[in-house]
């Protein structure tokens, strides 16, 4: 069976400080784009339109959004000791793989601050 990537982006809000990095120590916020791709083998014959999709988009999006809904607009300090990208990608790779059928890889979570850094995870 033909083996395909997805992937599908959503934006967050939050604050957070690290402590003990310069400027990033004190209270700011960002809005964060969060890239999720999985990976998984489709028959890509038949006359099911599901033998032709991996997983609907909306679906996809609607789990995905569930748990970012647990950071959105949140102070992110309440709910981690330091609340990195990397941390978060680590984080919503976990959160994800609960709710993600088993025939569903999760190549990559990225979590980019602004225009400039991001964080991926990418299991283990
Ligand atoms: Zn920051």
């Amino acid at each position: 069976m033909p083996t395909v990537k997805l992937g599908i982006s959503l934006s967050i809000d939050y604050a957070h400080s690290l402590p003990g990095h310069g400027k990033c120590s004190m209270l700011h916020g960002h809005t964060a784009k969060v890239t999720v791709v999985v990976r998984g083998s489709i028959p890509m014959d038949g006359k099911e339109c599901g033998n032709y999709m991996l997983i609907d988009f909306i679906e996809l999006r609607d789990r995905v959004k569930n748990i970012l809904m647990e950071l959105d607009h949140r102070n992110l300090n309440e709910l981690f000791i330091c609340p990195t990208a990397e941390v978060l990608a680590y984080w919503i790779y976990r959160k994800l793989r609960e709710v993600l059928p088993s025939n569903i890889e999760i190549v990559s979570i990225r979590v980019q601050e602004g225009d400039s850094g991001w964080a991926e995870y990418e299991g283990e």
